[in-house]
């Protein structure tokens, strides 16, 4: 699989600790480099058009641009004078990486900053421009679909596609921490309603709620949607070592989750999917992760407990379904 990279990615810094950091790109690149996966790093060119305005406002854009040393929220999203620079180019990394996949060439985009909190006229959440958004606009398909599996609910990626059917947005994540949205009654509104789909799990929920989720929800949808494109916004911060969040995944399974969205991809799009990078806090695990997922053979893995045998998340994959079955299949 190809990887997406730029050195740039590298220079956005907040001022001080923060938890989305630099050396996070750089455990991962140890991490394919020890496996001898690092063969095919392809670098976004910076991009010629402003496609940002695909999905954001002009006014946001100009206020990001003129930025030099400021928050965008209390105190979480740093904006220095260089982070409108590098935030596109993520953008451009993002192209490419619906480029790539558009010649079925399946691919990870390790991009920095993320974008799923960031929405048409604001930021946040470490967040400045919506990355996989603005990927999903310039493919310009009559369907894409989005799958988030980061623990924290893409509310910007949610809002940009809120009553629009040609991108359908799949968000599994914890229930009740930060952006507080994404109920399972959102279910989207106007030409769009039915096309926004979450599955709010409580804490504590792991792998065999994440795969119930994917059997009666995730599956059957995408294949009733049958998408001409699968984006994956990838975030691995509900693993159970990433206190971030409080959901229990555990290596494998966000490894097994990204492999079915792949085979789904083979079935209903010719192989049309990549994968970009959204959260993920504890290096070791984010790191094995998108080792696993690059990788066409297992890698061998720390982090393979399963803490969820009791299927904490099955209220809320009910939940979902009862939203969503006037809509689906289920
Ligand atoms: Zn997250």
């Amino acid at each position: 699989m190809k990887v997406i990279f730029h050195p740039r990615y590298m220079d956005h810094q907040h001022p001080s600790t923060h938890p989305e950091r630099p050396e996070r790109l750089e455990g991962i690149l140890v991490k394919l480099d020890s496996l001898s996966l690092v063969d095919d790093i392809l670098f976004p060119e910076e991009m010629e058009k402003d496609v940002s305005k695909l999905v954001h406002t002009d006014r946001y854009l100009r206020s990001l641009s003129t930025m030099t040393s400021d928050y965008l929220d209390g105190g979480d999203t740093f904006v220095s004078s260089e982070t409108y620079e590098i935030a596109r180019m993520a953008v451009s990394g993002a192209l490419l990486s619906v480029d790539e996949a558009m010649k079925k060439n399946k691919n990870i985009a390790l991009l920095r900053p993320p974008g799923h909190h960031a929405g048409a006229d604001y930021g946040g959440g470490f967040c400045y421009l919506n990355n996989i958004a603005i990927g999903a606009r310039f493919a310009d398909l009559d369907r894409v679909a989005i799958v988030d599996i980061d623990s924290h609910h893409g509310n910007g990626t949610s809002d940009i596609f809120y009553s629009d059917s040609e991108v359908l947005y799949i968000s599994t994540h914890h229930h009740g921490i930060y952006p507080g949205t994404g109920v399972s009654v959102a279910v989207g509104e106007d030409q769009g309603e039915g096309y926004n789909v979450n599955v709010a799990f409580p804490a504590g929920s792991g792998d065999s709620s994440m795969n119930l989720a994917f059997d009666d929800i995730i599956d059957p949808i995408l294949k009733q949607y049958s998408p001409q494109l699968i984006l994956v916004s990838l975030g691995t911060d509900g693993h159970y070592a990433d206190v971030m969040t409080g959901l229990s995944l555990s290596s494998q399974c966000y490894i097994d989750t990204c492999k079915k969205l792949a085979s789904l991809s083979d079935e209903l799009c010719g192989g049309r999917i990549s994968y970009m990078l959204e959260g993920g806090y504890h290096i070791p695990s984010l790191a094995e992760i998108t080792a696993g997922i690059v990788s066409d053979e297992e890698v061998e893995l720390e982090f393979t407990k399963d803490l969820d045998k009791n299927k904490k998340g099955e209220e809320a994959v009910l939940d979902t379904i009862n939203a969503l079955h006037k809509y689906w299949e289920l």
